[in-house]
């Protein structure tokens, strides 16, 4: 068997699918495919008196027959219609109903006299449906179940009824029976291969679709937030605001004379130091506040529910761990500092105006002689 599930119950196209939307929809194709096999029985059923009307079909166990049949019928769309299969292994009973069609068809075979040989149709058309609704190791179990329950129906009746059952003619409807039972087992399993490849497919979608919502959201480089992420988050931050006492700043770090590393050490250097701060204020900031890299050598710090101390005071942090760091980054001996600009949000004003703030702040760090935080 290609997967881990013994049923196939899900509709095509849900394949591993557990929305409620998508349940609603498997219990409504359960329903409609036990509907399904109660309508073909009632079709049977109403053959079968046809042929008794007609004298073809012996009279003698044919009601037995009809309520056994409906009523075994009924039972799984009832238990399904009231939702208590759902927890089993296979909610729309679809093996016991193709093992209960071959049981009522084998024994529809013995009352149908001359007429015997159409049952014998029924019966594939009964195991055909299975086709979209069973896995493929099911279906080989019900495929082995009516060909041994049809050879010793077949040979039973070619003893006890030699005149109507004639052993060469029925051989032959044998043969013709398991030929068209292998072939929907084919084909069951053809059905099966191609909705593993569905499911397969819709989970490495899912992986790319996360992979580019990574992509659309993190900074390549360093592995921070993007500009695109922080602007979202500094939206939905204002707009939490609105409704709430509690304060929030945002600070505009921008690294000093990074040009100079670049000329002097090269952009790969460059590129290093840019990756090694990142680290650094993940690292030293507060797990709730949200370090991104808004573009160039320039960094944003959300600090939700923060006060402008609080957050100068979180930078500060920043700066005073930078200086005492044991190592420094690529190359030995670079001393990295930053400048920074720290603006905490006023009710009501507008994200950009405080963004804007910070930024001008962060100007004015530099022009008070850089290394240093502005509020
Ligand atoms: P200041 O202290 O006034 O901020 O000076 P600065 O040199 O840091 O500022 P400036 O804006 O003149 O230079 C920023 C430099 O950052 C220029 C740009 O080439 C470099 N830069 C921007 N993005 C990257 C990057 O991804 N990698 C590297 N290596 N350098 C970058
Ligand atoms: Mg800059
Ligand atoms: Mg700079």
């Amino acid at each position: 068997m290609a997967n881990d599930h013994a049923w196939r119950d899900e509709p095509p196209g849900d394949a591993g699918d557990n929305t409620p939307t998508s349940t609603s929809h498997s219990q409504r194709a359960r329903v409609a495919q036990a509907l399904l096999a109660l309508s073909l029985l009632l079709a049977g059923v109403a053959a079968m008196h046809t042929g008794a009307w007609l004298g073809t079909v012996d009279r003698d166990g044919l009601w037995a027959w009809t309520i056994v049949s409906v009523i075994g019928f009924s039972i799984p769309l009832v238990l399904i219609q009231t939702r208590v299969t759902e927890k089993l292994h296979d909610p729309s009973l679809t093996l016991p109903q193709m093992l209960l069609a071959s049981t009522v068809a084998a024994w529809a075979y013995t009352l149908a006299g001359t007429s015997h040989a159409v049952v014998t149709l029924m019966q594939a058309l009964a195991l055909s449906f299975g086709i979209f609704g069973i896995d493929s190791r099911p279906a080989v179990y019900c495929a082995a179940y009516s060909i041994l329950v049809f050879a010793v129906t077949m040979v039973r009746q070619c003893l006890v009824d030699p005149v109507r059952y004639q052993a060469a003619d029925d051989l032959l409807l044998f043969i013709f029976l398991v030929l068209i039972v292998v072939g929907i087992v084919i084909n069951t399993m053809r059905v099966n291969r191609m909705r593993e490849r569905i499911r397969t497919q819709k989970q490495d979608l899912q992986q790319a679709l996360a992979r580019i919502e990574q992509l659309a959201t993190l900074d390549e480089l360093t592995g921070l937030p993007n500009r695109r992420f922080l602007q979202q988050a500094l939206d939905a931050e204002g707009l939490r605001s609105q409704r709430s006492q509690v304060p929030w700043c945002v600070a505009l770090i921008d690294l000093d004379n990074f040009k100079r590393i670049n000329d002097t050490h090269g952009h790969a250097t460059g590129d290093a130091v840019l990756k090694w701060f990142a680290t650094q204020a993940k690292t030293f900031m507060r797990a709730s506040d949200i370090v991104g890299r808004w573009g160039g050598e320039e960094f944003v710090v959300l600090m939700p529910a923060t006060s402008l101390p609080d957050g100068v005071n979180g930078l500060q942090r920043l700066k005073a761990m930078l200086e005492a760091q044991p190592s420094s980054p690529p190359p030995e001996g670079l001393t990295i500092t930053f400048s920074a600009g720290v603006a905490q949000h006023a009710k009501d004003d507008a994200v950009a105006h405080t963004l804007e703030l910070a930024d001008q702040l962060c100007y004015a760090a530099k022009r008070n002689g850089r290394n240093r935080i502005e509020k």
